[in-house]
């Protein structure tokens, strides 16, 4: 297993600790943090049926959080909260929930609230992308991922602030992408999206920081197991060596990402506001924007 050897040298170096790819949960785990960290805590994550939000949930429950999982598709948040449950022992609510139809978010806060009696962590996790040149991009396409990424974390944060934070204080991290940092090929739609998020962290931090609440952004290179990953190119950059570019030489996996998620939502960094933690093994400074090679990728994974 993964005793106190490896989490030794978990904390000495970049290596990472053991993920599985599917949304399945963690056959094993140590704990890093606290195992108590989040206890008698609530933690309302979208998308939190499937990949980077299911292993965010995972984690946190693992530290005594209860949980609420909210995604369009009912009988994924159904079936993912089974496996929480009986991997964690703790309470997770499944809910579906659009994040474009405010009223649907309305209707979810509603009924947490009334399970549970308090919310004290938004993870803002939804969001749909693809790979698509910018010149074959439907005017459709370009607004759905601003309507679901970037409105959609607006609306979220919104309803949470309205019947609850603003009265008890809270949480917020918006989960956001490096995509924009150097116009990343292919990415016009999600980069531009994800730029917006992490300048609306900014201004929620501001405007809502005298109600203790806390806003950040956290930014993920490419993930493994994740449905990005499948679909972005993470098999084809694997194969290629891509990774050799990165400065730790490798992606990331959910937990390591869920880690990240755990501290900023977390008491350890109650004095961290209006920022976004870039959790990519230094990727987005290095590796290829490389935009025939990424077209090349488009095509076989459309195929
Ligand atoms: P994922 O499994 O596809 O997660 C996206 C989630 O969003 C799904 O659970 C989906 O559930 C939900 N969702 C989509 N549209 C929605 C809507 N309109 N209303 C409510 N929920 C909606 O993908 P992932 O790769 O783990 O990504 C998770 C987050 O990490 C995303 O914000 C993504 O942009 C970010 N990210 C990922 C990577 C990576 O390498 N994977 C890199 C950078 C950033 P339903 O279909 O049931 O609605």
């Amino acid at each position: 297993g993964w005793g106190s050897r490896s989490m030794a040298e978990a904390a000495a170096g970049s290596h990472p600790p053991p993920d599985v790819d599917s949304d399945e949960c963690l056959r094993e785990y140590g704990h890093l943090f606290s195992p108590d960290i989040l206890a008698g805590q609530v933690a309302f994550i979208t998308g939190g049926g499937s990949g980077i939000g299911f292993r965010i949930a995972e984690i946190f429950m693992r530290h005594g959080c209860r949980t609420v999982i909210a995604s369009r598709n009912l009988q994924r948040v159904v079936e993912a909260s089974k496996k929480l449950v009986a991997a964690t022992g703790q309470q997770c609510l499944p809910l579906s929930i659009d994040v474009r139809q405010p009223q649907t978010i309305a209707a979810a806060v509603d009924e947490a609230l009334r399970e549970f009696k308090r919310i004290d962590i938004l993870i803002n996790g939804a969001a749909g992308n693809f790979l698509c040149p910018a010149s074959a991009l439907s005017f459709n396409a370009f607004k759905t991922v601003i309507d679901i990424d970037t409105i959609g974390t607006f609306n979220t944060s919104k309803v949470l602030f309205e019947k609850y934070f603003q009265d008890h204080g809270g949480v917020i991290v918006n989960i956001t992408a490096t995509l924009s940092y150097r116009g990343q090929a292919l990415q016009v739609h999600a980069g531009t999206a994800k730029a917006a998020i992490d300048a609306m962290t900014r201004h929620l931090a501001v405007e809502w920081g005298p109600n203790n609440i806390r806003v950040n952004s956290l930014a993920p290179g490419p993930i493994t197991g994740t449905e990005g990953y499948r679909r972005l190119g993470g098999k084809f950059a694997e194969e290629a060596s891509q990774f050799d570019m990165i400065p730790l030489q490798r992606a990331g996996n959910k937990t390591e990402i869920a880690h990240s998620t755990l501290y900023l939502a977390s008491p350890l960094s109650s004095y961290v506001t209006g920022t976004t933690l870039v959790v990519d093994g230094g990727s987005w400074l290095t590796a290829a924007n490389n935009f025939p090679a990424l077209l090349g990728i488009a095509s076989s994974s459309a195929k």
